[in-house]
């Protein structure tokens, strides 16, 4: 069952000196009930605004989202309300994402409070239920954020967001401000919780290697647009969009020699002024003279399972 769609999504945003900076341009993508998508690409790139727009965090400029079916798009912060039970987000940074002046007990009872879910008795029953969902004790609950580390506030995030029992998370770089081995805990227990859950995740990060662990499907990120998108394996075994090809040959791999790797000459383009063309072609070491003047539409590629926005696949 497609649980999110969007439809050319896109949201710009007003730049210095009147500027237009398209963040999300044109994106159409569908996420199924219990599957994970993974949004990857470097800083800037638009993923995150891409997630927030979708959660309509932030307006969109034009397209559309459906959620169950139904055109959110348009609707009122109102009409809203009641959605927001079936969408949540976990943020990078745990600590700023945590009232320091509540107890975890009342972080993670607040959801249910301000949707009217339960009574008092059934929301601490719930607390308890979510603390142990995330292998956090009871006694937490009494506890304040500061008195845990980075990875055990993820943790109550994590439980924060699944209060209300949600369809779908948008986990923005959940992992991106953890020690790298608190980092595959983190990974671990989401992709245990989707599991269990059946939950449908858009992942979005820009570590490749993060994102291989627990998406069903990639898509990549470049200058607001997707350049690729498909099924895990398929991208992993063989990327077929230049640029995906630098993201991964940055991943160190068994077979792989350390000399492959593919250093991507210049910076991202300014998203207030992107380039004509394919929005790569200044840092593509296989650009071609159309490469500057057409735009690659985002198409299935002839012989591999994924789509690809690239002339060299015509
Ligand atoms: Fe490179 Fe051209 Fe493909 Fe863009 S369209 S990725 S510039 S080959």
């Amino acid at each position: 069952m497609i649980l999110l769609e969007t439809r050319n999504l896109s949201k710009t945003y007003a730049g210095a000196r009147g500027a237009r900076v398209q963040a999300v341009s044109e994106v159409s993508l569908r996420l199924d009930a219990g599957e994970v998508l993974g949004v990857v690409g470097e800083s800037g790139c638009g993923k995150s605004t891409l997630g927030r727009t979708i959660l309509r965090l932030t307006e969109p400029t034009s397209g559309q989202i459906l959620f169950k079916g139904q055109d959110i798009t348009a609707l009122s912060l109102r009409a809203m309300k009641p959605l927001r039970r079936d969408m949540q987000i976990i943020f990078q940074d745990p600590f700023g994402a945590l009232n320091p002046r509540h107890k975890v007990g009342h972080i993670l009872a607040e959801p249910l409070i301000v949707q009217r879910v339960g009574d008092a008795e059934s929301r601490r029953a719930r607390v308890l239920e979510l603390l142990d969902l995330v292998g956090l004790p009871p006694e937490a609950a009494a506890l304040y954020p500061h008195e845990f580390s980075g990875g055990q506030r993820q943790r109550i995030a994590i439980a924060r967001a699944l209060a209300l029992d949600p369809a779908l998370i948008v986990a923005d770089e959940a992992v991106s401000a953890l020690d790298v081995s608190i980092q595959s805990q983190i990974i671990n227990l989401i992709a245990a919780l989707r599991r269990r859950l059946g939950l449908a995740i858009l992942f979005i990060s820009h570590d490749l290697s993060v994102i291989r662990h627990v998406s069903d499907r990639i898509a990549v990120m470049y200058l607001g647009r997707i350049v690729e998108m498909g099924p895990t394996e398929a991208i992993m075994a063989a990327p077929q969009h230049p640029y995906t090809r630098a993201l991964l040959s940055a991943i160190p791999r068994a077979g792989v020699e350390r000399g492959q790797r593919i250093v991507l000459q210049g910076e991202v383009p300014d998203p207030a002024h992107p380039p004509a063309g394919c929005a790569f072609h200044s840092r593509c070491t296989q650009a071609m003279d159309i490469c500057k003047l057409e735009r690659p539409p985002l198409l299935r590629h002839a012989t591999a399972p994924q789509e690809v926005a690239c002339h060299l696949f015509p």
